[in-house]
């Protein structure tokens, strides 16, 4: 418990201080945040603002500016809100905190649906039906406002007084501050302190003492007046976003990838167009009748975890806005045993990390012994199971979206203006300024082929239930995984085949499916059955994966170009135009995805139209550096080896 509250004001038992003032927590968030940054004012009149706090705490402040925000803004605009917070409260003392101010009742319900809770990493929710995203990067400051990407318009400055907590005042803080401000942003603090008067100053920002709220007599406003010049490391993974001439966007492919790059730009007003070469979507890789959704943890914090768990989240929430009564998804959960020793080791390690209980938690002897199994396991009690087609199938069905069926692309043409796609015949099917190629395993592009991907291939298998002597109704992982039945059959796969790129169903892929949930769970078989005829293909999809395994998205370097600039990657100048044009501008990739493409494109979609908007993006650098299209030739480069 890191809160108490105590006449009426919640106070940390970390810092010994107070969230917000006794007088009045939400007149002082207005007096000091609001007011002290000009708002709602500046943003009168502009499609989007972007905040930046330090200090997310109780959400007061974001409550208090959200709601401003629905009341002075114009309909179409977007707040983004990003706030950075080392000790995330629990959803119900953050309810009880917004029990004191019963007028931001409804705000702190949504609010608290989406919340994450002490989940580390960075989450990214959408709120008042898209208006407002809220972007909680949860960490010690220094270090998540380091690895984000946004350019901030003002900053509330809010986190315990400097005396008690120096940490959320240091020279790093500020100069990640200043790092993603302009001339002109705007920041507001109820401190007066001479230590942050002097951090301010030193990095670019003219200061003023206003009165302060109820007793306190000063607090510093100010603006940016010059940037200082602040080097971004590996810049070269940077390009700076073109502004493109019109909203309208060409995705190709309408598979997971495309479609969740086409919804995320649709959902901010683009005008898109999806090119399939097949006659409905979600026939690749996508067109398993069923597809897992689940975080994929690690027994140490890892990339790969942390990118699963931001994904997961995102996802969930995702799924509840759009289809509430789970017409298309089943949150049933997944039990994952651990068969052999060095998964239970592998359990017992992320058992003792702090997750929350809602992501993870030890298994229940009743849910093993429902699997017929004496083995231990971890439950997963948010994660289960979509149906790709049908989701797909929603998202492509936004009105920004014109989805063309059996429409190949067989060149790409390049203008000034943007680019061509060319059909059959010579047809132009599209001509945008931004391109997405979100092709799976065809992505045999020019301006593609060089990045090192690899194939597998996978078929999963439908068995009669009555090959089982029960029926689990959530997913159990052996190894290989069990779905919940469904008319009368479970779904059981799937083989993994490295270089294989043929789509035939084979039965011996079925049959190897079996045998493998008859070596791990032999009791769930029912000896009784002989499993001819009662097996049968569900599908046969042709995946890629990268070298690394992470998946392939963001801006596409052009290789040649990209080697030519950067032979010398540790020299330190890397200027603005360098690095412009090392990048084929508005043209981008979705891909190697794996098998992890149902749990994590949603958020692959997101950060795509956050980068092509200009937007704060929903990754932090590492992870967009891990899936950049041009870490390969970084690598090689580095490595002199190009
Ligand atoms: N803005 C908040 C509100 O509306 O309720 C109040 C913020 S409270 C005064 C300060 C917050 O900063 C606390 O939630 C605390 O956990 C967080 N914090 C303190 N030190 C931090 C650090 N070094 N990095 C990140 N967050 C920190």
């Amino acid at each position: 418990m890191t809160v108490e509250l105590i006449d009426q004001t919640p106070c940390s038992n970390i810092y010994q201080d107070i969230y917000f003032s006794r007088e009045n927590g939400l007149a002082e968030s207005r007096h000091v945040f609001l007011k002290g940054n000009s708002l709602p004012q500046r943003w009168t009149g502009k499609p989007g603002f972007t905040i930046g706090e330090t200090g997310f705490g109780t959400g007061l402040n974001f409550l208090a500016t959200w709601q401003a925000w629905r009341q002075h803004a114009t309909t179409n605009s977007r707040l983004h809100f990003i706030s950075v917070e080392k000790h995330p409260l629990n959803v119900k003392t953050l309810e009880s905190c917004h029990e004191l101010f019963p007028e931001l009742d409804r705000l702190s319900d949504e609010l608290c649906r989406t919340w994450p809770g002490p989940l580390s990493g960075m989450h990214r929710c959408f709120l008042d039906s898209g208006r407002v995203t809220l972007t909680l990067c949860h960490g010690e400051a220094g270090q998540v406002l380091k690895e984000l990407v946004a350019e901030v318009d003002c900053w509330y400055l809010d986190g315990f007084s400097p005396a008690k907590n120096p940490d959320m005042w240091n020279r790093p803080v500020f100069r990640e501050i200043a790092r993603m401000s302009t001339p002109g942003t705007t920041f507001a603090t109820f401190t007066a302190a001479a230590a942050v008067q002097h951090q301010l100053l030193v990095h670019g920002f003219e200061i003023r003492k206003v009165p302060g709220f109820g007793q306190k007599r000063e607090m510093l406003t100010g603006r940016m007046k010059s940037r200082p010049n602040i080097r971004m490391k590996e810049p070269w993974y940077f390009p700076a976003p073109p502004r493109y001439a019109s909203k309208t966007a060409t995705v190709i492919g309408a598979g997971i990838a495309g479609a969740q790059t086409a919804y995320h730009l649709a959902n901010r007003g683009w005008k898109v167009t999806v090119l399939e070469k097949h006659s409905s979507p979600a026939q690749g890789a996508s067109g398993s009748p069923a597809a897992v959704f689940s975080p994929f943890l690690t027994a140490r914090p890892s990339l790969e975890e942390m990118l699963s768990l931001q994904s997961f989240a995102f996802l969930l929430n995702h799924l509840g806005e759009l289809d509430p009564e789970g017409a298309f998804h089943n949150c049933c959960g997944i039990l994952d045993l651990a068969i052999a020793k060095t998964q239970l080791l592998r359990h017992e390690k992320i058992m003792a990390r702090p997750f929350p209980e809602w992501l993870v938690r030890p298994a229940t002897r009743e849910q093993t012994r429902l699997a017929g199994t004496t083995a231990g396991g971890l439950f997963m009690p948010h994660a289960g199971f979509l149906n790709p087609r049908k989701w797909i199938e929603h998202l492509l069905l936004h009105p920004n979206i014109k989805l063309r069926l059996d429409s190949k692309v067989y060149a790409i043409e390049t203008d000034s203006e943007g680019f061509d796609t060319i059909g059959l015949n010579d047809q132009t099917l599209s001509h945008s300024p931004v391109l997405i190629l979100a092709t799976g395993h065809s992505m045999t592009w020019d301006e593609t082929r060089w990045i090192p991907c690899t194939t597998v291939s996978g078929q999963s298998t439908f068995i009669d239930v009555s090959l089982l002597n029960q029926s689990p109704r959530y997913i159990i992982r052996y190894g290989g995984c069990l779905l919940p039945a469904a008319h009368g059959r479970h779904l059981i796969g799937s083989t993994f085949e490295c270089g294989e790129c043929t789509v035939h169903p084979n039965p011996a892929s079925n049959q190897h499916n079996l045998n493998n949930l008859k070596r791990a769970l032999p009791h769930l078989l029912n000896p009784a059955r002989k499993s001819d005829h009662r097996i049968k293909t569900a599908h046969n999809g042709v995946r890629t994966i990268s070298e690394d395994r992470f998946p392939v998205v963001g801006s596409l370097p052009k290789r040649s170009s990209f080697c030519d600039q950067f032979q010398n990657m540790h020299s330190r100048s890397s200027p603005l135009s360098k690095i412009a044009s090392a990048y084929c501008p508005g043209l981008y990739v979705s891909a190697a995805w794996g098998s992890r493409g149902m749990t994590q494109a949603a958020l692959g979609g997101e950060f795509l139209a956050s980068m092509i908007c200009h937007e704060p993006l929903p990754l932090q650098t590492p992870l967009i550096q891990a899936i950049h299209p041009a870490r390969s030739l970084v690598r090689s480069l580095k490595r002199k080896k190009l």
